[in-house]
């Protein structure tokens, strides 16, 4: 029989440490880290008379079970009375093991806790936590800490793993006395066993907002370990060889001389950044970031000029076909004249068209390529590949940058990434720290500013003979259909049936339809008519957020904008307001709309400035939802909150600098506890 217990013991065991291990708690300083979510108060035990004062508030009660019994009506429950010395209190349980039962037998003595409630019989509290104690079970002293939990992982087996762990792991402080006490700074280990066991009569307050300097000390902790992880991988990308692309020659003046317009002062100054960037014997990893319509296309072609010039081969990976599709236009359009063999590969393509361009990007032939996800199959190698770039990066994962990255032959490309989705400051410091960054603030001249209008759904008659006063005077108009996201086929059909419906209201309108769902051929010779001025009228799904770019194009409706997200109306609103006649976009929305919606549309009113936007929006939805719809599979910040610990983030980013440049020895310590803890935990 022994041998049967142990064997079970070990079993469970075991289990237990899969299960905390996909948590990521593999090691005790892991656990250690593992940090409370909240507290529950059970110091402090009340009669239940006076529990019954605070209604709705979690209490602590003891007393002696005076009656347990199951009851069928009106669903099975065990209803438990419980009584002490000033009055008694049923508990309800709507699911129970028979063990429960047991456990709560008439004359037991336990300690519930949970929310007081009146109820048909008198007082009572469903599903209480329970705990049975003799007479003289001493209260806690400390509060009890509330895990993050997984699946199969009771908080009393994590309370136990963690305390087991903190007897074990080695308490040395990796910061320096001299940084602690300039930034006041908790030590380590008073602050960790403060946020695993917090005196009763701790500031409640600054503890739940994690403002105590427990939690600062955790927080600074994190933030200089995720700081150290991206300094030392930019350092590590500066041991790696890349081609020096320092020719500056003929294509790229001979391609200044043909623009049919001179860069803006914002695009002058990127293109220096970049510029000298690619004359490094390593690898340039900069975002170029700007604002719809800001001119990113033609830095970025020239670019591409200047690794042409100097020998090598660019590449341009798009995320849709009709983005794609549009760059290889627009920039065969600039370097075909000049003499440059410029290549297109998509998914698309019938075989032998990819056969041949794959053929001119192997051999070298072609020196500029263009194309989308299909530049990343393995059956792709460049001759001599100098200059990746990657536009609309955010909606690239990082796997596809890196294998477009390892097309290089020899040494690593230059790698320049754009997007239209401003990154707020914070955010590219603290997830981008890898990262050059360089920012168009500034939009060619001749733009007009697109007045934003909020429409009721209800006025959609109104809406439609707009676009029929606007299709006379013979402009161009987007109509989006609303974002159906739990539904692709939906989505189609809503397509379709907006499509029919405004044929059938604009029977004098060229109508056309443009959805994902086509197939690219198809889809491409909408988007030409379009361009080409046949269709008054496009109606289209979100396909047509990035990048497309028809200047007659200056009316915008929007249906059910409540359901975008503000970059992606932003970046559809960036359609319009292209060419010199007054453009607007019109916002439907389906009312009544709470608070936040409110908020969120009103901002699109005022501004259409892209920063301002995503600043705002931040604001709004917290860094949290931002960051996780665009850099999803990216490990979080556990502690740290990108908005109220700004401020610390700058000092984590200078006592990084600091530490890597006079300590390193200390940065390795610290980088080993917070990185060796949990090697997913941090971008590195
Ligand atoms: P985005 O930054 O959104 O990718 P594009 O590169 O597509 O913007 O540029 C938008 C439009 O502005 C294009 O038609 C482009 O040719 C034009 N453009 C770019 N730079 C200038 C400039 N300096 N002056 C005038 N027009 C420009
Ligand atoms: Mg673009």
């Amino acid at each position: 029989m022994p041998v049967a217990r142990k064997k079970t013991s070990t079993t469970r065991s075991l289990r237990t440490a899969d299960r905390l291990a996909r948590l990521g708690l593999s090691s005790d300083m892991a656990l250690v880290l593992h940090l409370p979510l909240r507290y529950e108060d059970e110091t402090q035990l009340l009669s239940i008379a006076n529990a019954s004062l605070r209604h709705g508030q979690p209490v602590q009660v003891e007393g002696v079970v005076t009656d347990c019994d199951v009851q069928y009506r009106p669903r099975r429950q065990l209803v438990v009375t419980l009584a002490d010395d000033t009055g008694r209190l049923t508990l309800r349980f709507l699911n129970f093991y028979g063990s429960q039962a047991t456990q709560m037998a008439v004359g037991r003595r336990l300690r519930v806790r949970g929310d007081l409630r009146h109820g048909f019989f008198g007082d009572e509290m469903v599903h209480p936590s329970v705990r049975p104690v003799d007479e003289d079970t001493p209260l806690p002293e400390a509060l009890t800490p509330v895990y993050p939990a997984g699946e199969g992982l009771s908080q009393t087996l994590l309370r136990k793993a963690i305390t087991n762990a903190m007897t074990r792991i080695d308490w040395s402080d990796t910061l320096p006395p001299e940084l602690r006490a300039r930034l006041r700074l908790m030590s380590f280990e008073p602050a960790v066993r403060l946020l695993h066991q917090p005196p009763p009569d701790i500031d409640a307050y600054a503890l739940a907002e994690r403002s105590h300097p427990a939690w600062i000390r955790m927080k600074f902790d994190e933030l200089l370990a995720q700081q150290l992880s991206m300094k030392r991988a930019q350092a590590a990308r500066r041991q790696q060889g890349a081609p020096v692309l320092d020719q500056a020659g003929t294509l790229t003046s001979a391609l200044l001389a043909a623009l049919p317009f001179s860069l803006t002062g914002a695009q002058q100054r990127v293109l220096q950044e970049i510029r000298a960037d690619l004359t490094a014997p390593f690898p340039m990893q900069r975002l170029l970031q700007g604002d719809v319509g800001s001119g990113k296309t033609v830095v970025a072609t020239l670019a591409a000029a200047q690794a042409i010039d100097s020998g090598y081969q660019a590449a341009l990976m798009a995320p849709t076909e009709i983005l794609a599709e549009q760059h290889f236009r627009k920039i065969a359009s600039w370097m075909t004249p000049l003499g440059v063999n410029v290549a297109w590969l998509t998914g698309s393509l019938k075989k032998k068209d990819k056969d041949d361009a794959r053929a001119r990007i192997e051999s070298g032939e072609a020196r500029l390529v263009v194309g989308t996800h299909a530049l990343i199959q393995q059956d792709v190698d460049f001759a001599r590949l100098g200059l990746v770039i990657v536009d609309e990066q955010h909606r690239f994962g990082v796997a596809q940058r890196l294998t477009l990255r390892n097309k290089g032959v020899g040494s690593v490309p230059h790698q320049l990434m754009m997007s239209a989705t401003p990154i707020p400051r914070t955010l590219a410091m603290t997830y981008y720290a890898d990262l050059e960054v360089s920012v168009i603030d500034e939009l060619p001249p001749g733009r007009t500013p697109i007045v934003t209008r909020l429409i009721a759904q209800e006025r959609r008659d109104e809406v439609v003979g707009r676009v029929h006063a606007a299709a006379l005077e013979g402009r161009q108009v987007y109509w989006v259909c609303p974002l159906i996201e739990e539904s692709e086929v939906l989505q189609l059909q809503t397509a379709t049936d907006t499509h029919a419906l405004l044929s059938a209201a604009l029977p004098d309108l060229k109508v056309g339809l443009v959805h994902g769902r086509m197939k690219p051929a198809d889809k491409q010779a909408v988007m030409d008519g379009f361009a080409r001025g046949e269709l008054h009228l496009l109606v289209a799904t979100t396909v047509i957020e990035v990048g497309v770019d028809v200047p007659n194009a200056s009316l915008m409706v929007i249906e059910h904008a409540e359901r975008f997200g503000l970059s992606q109306l932003h970046q559809l609103r960036g359609r319009v307001g292209r060419g010199a006649a007054a453009s607007a976009c019109l916002l439907m929305f389906q009312g009544p709309l709470g608070p936040v919606a409110k908020e969120r549309l009103a901002i699109m009113r005022e501004t259409s400035d892209g920063f301002e936007i995503a600043r705002r929006d931040l604001e709004i939805r917290g860094p949290g939802e931002f960051l996780g719809a665009r850099q999803s599979g990216q490990a979080m910040l556990r502690f740290a909150d990108l908005e109220t610990d700004q401020w610390l983030v700058e000092h984590a980013r200078q006592a990084a600098q600091d530490l890597l440049a006079n300590r390193p020895e200390v940065a390795d310590a610290h980088l080993a506890r917070w990185l060796g803890a949990r090697e997913d935990f941090l971008r590195a």
